[in-house]
């Protein structure tokens, strides 16, 4: 089979790529999806293709890369690796996430970094794009050893980062207890109290809304795009996977909205509860997840459903899907499980747990389907807001926040359509949140000259 001039295109670029990029396979597959539904657009408008944008854009600033030392509760030597991957600042400070998890590599990073740019990028808030971590597993650590952790690996972060630098904030492993270790030892190293990390508690200059901003954020793209179809969220059963920050909030404005919420899940399995996950249940979810750190498979035993133990949810009959535990959680097998249940419906919640294939799978069969870098903007954008909270002084209220989220939501989604709409009367969400991030990127770059 010939291929066509832009898989010609996109491979002649990716061979490039994972030729720079030795075994980075999360990386290479983040700019896979990228280079695939940027190439027609990058053909037609020559001047971005001519001065190689994609190229420098898949080539971060800088890494940087340090051991971090610290002494477990036994009093034993422990060494970790953490990173901090400068993206692209372009149009603003690096603005990124850190995850404390024992799968993080520099590919899982660089993937997370690279899909950052796009997504601060369509927020329209001034934030460039990085991403770090490390390789720390929290799970099973007592409160002391999270906080020497913390405190180590900022005695080397706090050179790299700062408020017109490099922002940090959550992610995986890293909540509001970890944020507030890392911003007291930034704290006190610099002897500057300023808004360098977001994801801060509220008595120390933290937004209201900031925990619930990325699942509820979910929800309103998801409310969006069932808008452009003539449909709403009220009345439509949902399927969650995961249940930390993003799972719990996502569940809570899907309640919020109407609908029934029958699983959530950890790394251990799945719970499958028919009845709906409703406020009550989720009060109790919250406490297990959120206070007592416990697993999924309690919430089973405690409510009497039944725990699907080693397996994800996405066999569980619904209309909507929302992926929001980690990368590449959803397969093709998995899409066409959903598929075949009928649903109507993805957004992802996670940075991109939808496989290749699942996605291949989802949008031939015409499922609406829209990718992390647009849906999962929410919790960026008010981290964005508590960054112009804190550089004014003071501090909105919980409805403000939300109205402005909401609003940054709808943006997004009005930028994918203008740039997805391929005519058919169907939107491409890829399509969409990847040339519309891009673009402003591209355009800051372009009027840099080479740089
Ligand atoms: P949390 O650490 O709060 O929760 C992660 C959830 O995913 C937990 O339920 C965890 O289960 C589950 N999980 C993690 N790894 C796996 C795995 N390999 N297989 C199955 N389940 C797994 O993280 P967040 O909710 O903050 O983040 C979830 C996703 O959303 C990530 O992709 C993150 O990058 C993305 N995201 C988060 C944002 C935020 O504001 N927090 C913003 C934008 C995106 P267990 O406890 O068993 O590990």
């Amino acid at each position: 089979m010939t291929s066509s001039p832009v898989e010609k295109e996109v491979n002649a670029f990716m061979k490039g790529l994972v030729r720079r990029n030795p075994g980075e396979e999360e990386f290479h597959q983040a700019v896979r999806e990228v280079a695939e539904s940027l190439m027609p657009f990058l053909l037609e408008h020559r001047q971005y293709y001519d001065a190689n944008i994609l190229e420098r854009m898949t080539e971060p600033d800088r890494v940087v890369i340090f051991r971090v030392c610290w002494e477990d509760d036994q009093g034993c030597i422990r060494t970790n690796r953490a990173w901090r991957v400068q993206f692209n600042n372009s149009i603003g400070p690096y603005k990124g996430g850190m995850r404390f998890h024992p799968n993080v590599t520099l590919s899982v990073l660089k993937f997370l970094g690279f899909e950052q740019c796009f997504k601060n990028s369509l927020t329209q808030l001034p934030m460039g794009g990085g991403k770090g971590g490390a390789n720390f597993n929290p799970k099973g650590k007592s409160d002391r050893e999270i906080m020497r952790f913390c405190q180590s690996l900022m005695i080397e972060l706090h050179r790299h980062i700062g408020e017109d630098t490099d922002v940090p904030a959550g992610d995986i492993g890293v909540g509001a207890r970890e944020i507030s270790y890392m911003f007291g030892q930034y704290k006190r190293l610099e002897n500057r109290f300023v808004g360098v990390l977001t994801g801060k508690g509220l008595s120390f200059g933290g937004s209201l809304v900031r925990t619930e901003a990325t699942g509820y954020g979910v929800v309103y793209f998801m409310q969006n795009m069932l808008a452009a179809r003539g449909e709403q969220i009220a009345g439509k059963t949902a399927v969650v996977s995961g249940s930390g920050n993003v799972a719990l909030y996502c569940i809570e404005k899907l309640n919020h909205f109407g609908a029934k919420v029958v699983s959530a899940s950890d790394s251990g399995g799945t719970v499958y509860d028919p009845g709906g996950i409703d406020t009550d249940k989720l009060a109790w979810l919250k406490q297990l997840k959120e206070a007592r750190r416990g697993r999924i498979s309690e919430y089973a035993e405690h409510f009497g459903v039944e725990y699907r133990e080693g397996r994800p949810p996405w066999s569980i009959p619904c209309d909507l899907a929302f992926p929001c535990a980690t990368q590449n959680e959803l397969n093709g097998e998995d899409a066409l499980a959903l598929v075949g249940n009928g649903v109507m419906a993805v957004a992802e919640g996670a940075n991109m747990p939808t496989d290749r294939d699942g996605i291949h799978h989802l949008t031939e069969a015409g499922v609406t389907f829209a990718p992390g870098k647009a849906t999962n903007a929410g919790g960026v954008a008010v981290s964005g807001l508590e960054q112009s909270q804190n550089a004014l002084r003071i501090a909105w209220s919980a409805d403000e926040v939300d109205r402005r989220l909401q609003e940054i939501m709808k943006s997004i989604h009005d930028q994918c359509v203008r740039f997805g709409d391929d005519g058919s009367g169907r939107v491409n969400y890829i399509d969409g949140a990847n040339i519309g991030g891009f673009v402003k990127v591209a355009d800051a770059m372009m009027a840099y000259g080479v740089v």
